[in-house]
């Protein structure tokens, strides 16, 4: 019953990058795992896979039934509507105001505009944000900002939200409020997918972790 499934996966990038060597991991819905290990180690390349910004030179990437190595156009596009992602760099449209943020993506997908209200609320009640609803961007801390991209990430209501760095830019107290929005949100369900290079973070949340070193994934005995 895995949600997520990488079956012998290596990644070379065309420069000769070895991103990832022969990476087999399983990760089951409704599961939070982080994916911890220094720069360079291959963290991004594993969350671009399961979202199919890049594909695998070899192995298979299954993800919620969807096998990524041969999924092309509309199917792959149906597939990434079912996923949410989170970026170190929030990636908001500067000119618009926090609903609107969270809305585009709706909006992108032709829902109606009643439709949009009645899911942006709870969105933005997730994370806290109701109140600056109507701010741009830089009106808000950096804290705020990754909060909006996290309301923007689960307002279509994805089974996988994956998280690139999230706390990447943020002060300890801002990632640890990043955290429990994630782990809320693991609680009603979505499998949620963060890396990280922050080891203090993860020995506070006391989620199961595997590391990724060169390319090469490794799970912590115990
Ligand atoms: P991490 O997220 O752990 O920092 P990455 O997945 O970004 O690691 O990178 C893994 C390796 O692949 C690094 O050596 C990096 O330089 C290389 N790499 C990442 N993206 C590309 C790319 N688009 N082209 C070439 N090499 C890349
Ligand atoms: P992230 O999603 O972690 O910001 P980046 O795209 O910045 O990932 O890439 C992380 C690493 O991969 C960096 O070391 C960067 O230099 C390297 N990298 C990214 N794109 C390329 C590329 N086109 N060619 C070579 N190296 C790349």
């Amino acid at each position: 019953d895995a949600i997520v499934s990488l079956q012998s996966v290596s990644k070379t990038y065309e420069n000769g990058s070895k991103a990832l060597v022969d990476v087999s991991l399983d990760i089951k819905r409704g599961d939070f795992l982080f994916v911890t290990g220094p720069s360079g180690s291959g963290k991004s390349t594993l969350l671009k896979l399961l979202y199919g910004e890049e594909r695998a030179n070899q192995g298979d990437v299954l993800v919620d039934g969807c096998n990524l190595t041969t999924l092309r156009g509309d199917r792959l596009s149906q597939l990434r509507r079912r996923i949410g992602i989170v970026f170190q760099d929030y990636k908001l449209i500067p000119r618009r105001t926090v609903m609107e943020n969270v809305a585009f993506v709706l909006w992108a997908q032709g829902l109606p505009r009643k439709e949009i209200h009645r899911r942006l609320q709870p969105a933005l009640k997730m994370v806290g944000l109701v109140h600056k609803a109507d701010c741009f961007p830089d009106q808000l801390s950096g804290g705020e900002q990754q909060r909006v991209s996290i309301a923007r990430a689960i307002v279509s209501t994805p089974p996988i939200l994956l998280a690139d760095e999230p706390t990447g830019n943020l002060d300890p107290d801002n990632s640890w409020q990043v955290i429990k929005i994630l782990k809320k949100l693991n609680s009603v369900g979505i499998t949620v997918i963060v890396t990280t290079h922050d080891e203090s973070l993860i020995r506070l949340s006391n989620h199961p972790t595997v590391q990724l070193r060169n390319g090469y994934l490794y799970r912590p005995k115990g």
